[in-house]
C-alpha cells in the first residue's frame, strides 16, 4: 500500500473504528514503526481541529503561540497564548485559557484557576477525551499552590467544598 493512498484514508477516516483498521492495515503492510508515526500525525491533527474549532466557538484569537507547556488569557481583548495543541496536555493547557475567557473575571484569583481547570477536564469528557492522571496531578499542585497564595493574603474564606475536595 502506498504512504499517499494512506494519508488519504487518513484523511477521508472518522471515527475510532476507522482508524484502528487503518493503523491494523498499516502495521500488515509498513510495519509498526510506519503505523506509529502516522497515529500520531492523526492525532496531531485530531487536536489541532478540536483547538481551532474552539477558537471560533468562542470568538478568541491565538495572540501567539509558544515553545513552554504554560499559556495565558487575556480576558477584555478575547486572546489567549497558548503551547500548539498537538498533544493530549497541550491541547487542556489550550482548553484552560479557551475557559478563563468563557468563565470571565473571576474574585479570587484560585477560584478563576480552579473554574479555568474544571472547564478544560469537563470539555474533555465532554468530547470523550480521557484527562491523563498527569494533568490531573499538575492541575491539583497548581491549584493548591494558588490556594497556598491566597491563604497568606488573607483570601481563602470563600475556600468552597469543591476546591477543597479538588486539592485533597
Ligand atoms: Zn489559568
Amino acid at each position: 500500500m502506498s504512504a499517499t493512498l494512506v494519508m488519504m484514508v487518513v484523511t477521508n477516516t472518522v471515527g475510532c473504528g476507522g482508524i484502528k483498521s487503518l493503523i491494523l492495515l498499516s502495521i500488515t503492510f509498513e510495519g509498526r514503526n510506519e503505523a506509529r508515526r502516522k497515529l500520531r500525525k492523526y492525532m496531531e491533527n485530531k487536536y489541532t481541529v478540536i483547538a481551532e474549532k474552539l477558537l471560533v466557538e468562542h470568538n478568541i484569537t491565538v495572540r501567539e503561540y509558544r515553545k513552554s507547556m504554560t499559556g495565558r488569557a487575556f480576558i477584555k481583548e478575547r486572546q489567549i497564548i497558548v503551547p500548539h495543541p498537538t498533544g493530549k496536555i497541550s491541547l487542556l493547557i489550550f482548553c484552560h485559557e479557551v475557559g478563563h475567557i468563557v468563565i470571565g473575571e473571576t474574585k479570587p484569583r484560585f477560584l478563576e484557576e480552579y473554574l479555568a481547570e474544571k472547564w478544560a477536564m469537563d470539555y474533555f469528557h465532554k468530547i470523550g477525551l480521557r484527562v491523563p492522571r498527569t494533568y490531573v496531578a499538575r492541575a491539583k499542585r497548581y491549584i493548591s499552590y494558588k490556594v497556598r497564595q491566597a491563604k497568606r493574603q488573607g483570601l481563602t474564606k470563600s475556600l468552597g467544598q469543591e476546591v477543597y475536595h479538588f486539592i485533597k
